[in-house]
């Protein structure tokens, strides 16, 4: 079987940049110093802006500027706090991360739910929510007056898929 490029899901470079400078002024707002480890890290989580990652692969990819284990998984930790990343609910646990869609333009339902290959890590997000008819009939079927949800649907993106 072919191994995906590794390119698969990397953010052409000008979007990354802009996702980056966003994140980054994001930060700073919160009162958080824009140190280099910081920097570096934010560059790379915009490089993978349409993929999960986890905090191994952030670590390896940023191990050849000289950041430690720690200091990226602190990194990490402050900027889920932040709403920058959001957390994957995978059958293998919730240690995989992606960067939530502020990069996006929101939908009038003010969320977007997402498609996420289980292979190759690639998200994609719905424009429409498939949750909206459904939500009345769950509203009248069980009483339960619903605030928000969020729907992450898992399988094989359409490459992956066909390279089977
Ligand atoms: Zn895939
Ligand atoms: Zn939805």
């Amino acid at each position: 079987m072919a191994a995906p490029p590794s390119s698969a899901g990397e953010t052409p470079p000008e979007r990354a940049t802009g996702l980056a400078e966003r994140i980054l002024a994001l930060l700073e707002g919160a009162g958080h110093r824009l140190t280099e480890p910081r920097v570096q890290f934010v560059r790379a989580v915009a490089a993978l802006a349409d993929k999960s990652f986890t905090g191994e692969d952030l670590y390896v990819r940023l191990r050849p500027t000289g950041l430690g284990r720690a200091t990226v998984f602190r990194t990490l930790k402050l900027l889920h706090d932040l709403g920058v990343l959001s957390r994957l609910h995978l059958a293998d646990g919730c240690q995989r991360y992606i960067v939530a869609p502020v990069q996006a333009t929101p939908p009038a339902s003010g969320h977007r739910d997402r498609l996420i290959c289980r292979q190759c890590g690639r998200v994609a997000y719905l424009d429409h929510c498939p949750m909206e008819g459904s939500l009345a009939r769950i509203r009248q079927s069980t009483g339960y007056q619903v605030d928000w949800h969020h729907l992450d649907i898992v399988g094989l993106c359409a490459d992956c898929s066909s390279a089977r």
